[in-house]
């Protein structure tokens, strides 16, 4: 099955979903869209108010933030894949319980498997959390990180600029960096694709992944 039939498939199970108590209040639930090839993944929090209504993710006041974001750096939402660690409303935009977390996170797993996205990047706490347990969004915004297989971009939540107006440049800051980070990430897995695949000669010279790998981050400092 290609990138595109997982996702539909993803999404036509979302929306009858029941595996959690969040069904019980959503109009519609939100599966995510975007393109299904894109090396980026934005992940958000849970769909607010807006979203719920349309069925569709960060459409509300967030949302236009992230659509602004997006076209600074000349990217647009039709570049991009857009989704949520929780696919229905939480009531009255309270934050997302971990069991309604764990719950979603199976549809969050299967975009991403959809996907193999370069750059993962995270919007907001609970985003982060998924990926780097412990680690600060005060600290890691902004920086490319490693969880795992995959690479991760923490940024903090449109909707935190909305209430607090000094985090806006500092988004705008953080998104600039996002196409060289998207770029390195690029490099680095291509690196170690190259230097794990099986060699077709029976006496291989030895590959040098470290300095390959120098190279990839060198390319982002200019
Ligand atoms: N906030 C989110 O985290 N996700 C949305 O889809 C909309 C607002
Ligand atoms: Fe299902 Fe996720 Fe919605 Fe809970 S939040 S009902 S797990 S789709």
């Amino acid at each position: 099955m290609g990138a595109e039939a997982m996702l539909a498939a993803v999404a036509a199970e979302v929306r009858v979903c029941t595996r959690c108590p969040l069904h019980l209040g959503r109009t519609q639930a939100v599966p995510g869209e975007g393109n299904p090839l894109s090396d980026v993944l934005l992940v958000g929090e849970g769909p607010g108010a807006r979203e719920d209504a349309t069925g569709r993710p960060f459409v509300g006041p967030a949302g236009q933030l992230l659509d602004e974001l997006l076209r600074s750096i000349g990217w647009d939402r039709p570049d991009v894949f857009i989704a949520n660690v929780v696919k229905c409303r939480p009531p009255g935009n309270r934050d997302p319980e971990p069991e309604e977390i764990a719950a979603c996170a199976p549809y969050l797993d299967r975009q991403e498997a959809a996907l193999d996205p370069a750059v993962i990047v995270t919007l907001g706490r609970h985003s982060l959390r998924r990926y780097l347990p412990d680690a600060r969004i005060s600290t890691v915004h902004g920086q490319l990180r490693r969880s795992g297989g995959r690479f991760v971009y923490p940024m903090y939540h449109p909707a935190a600029a909305l209430h607090q107006s000094s985090l806006r440049e500092t988004l705008f800051a953080d998104i600039r960096g996002l196409p060289a980070a998207l770029l390195s990430a690029r490099e680095a897995l291509e690196a170690e694709r190259v230097t794990s695949l099986p060699s077709p000669f029976p006496d291989p010279t030895p590959l040098a992944p470290a300095a390959e790998v120098d190279e990839a981050e060198q390319m982002t400092l200019f």
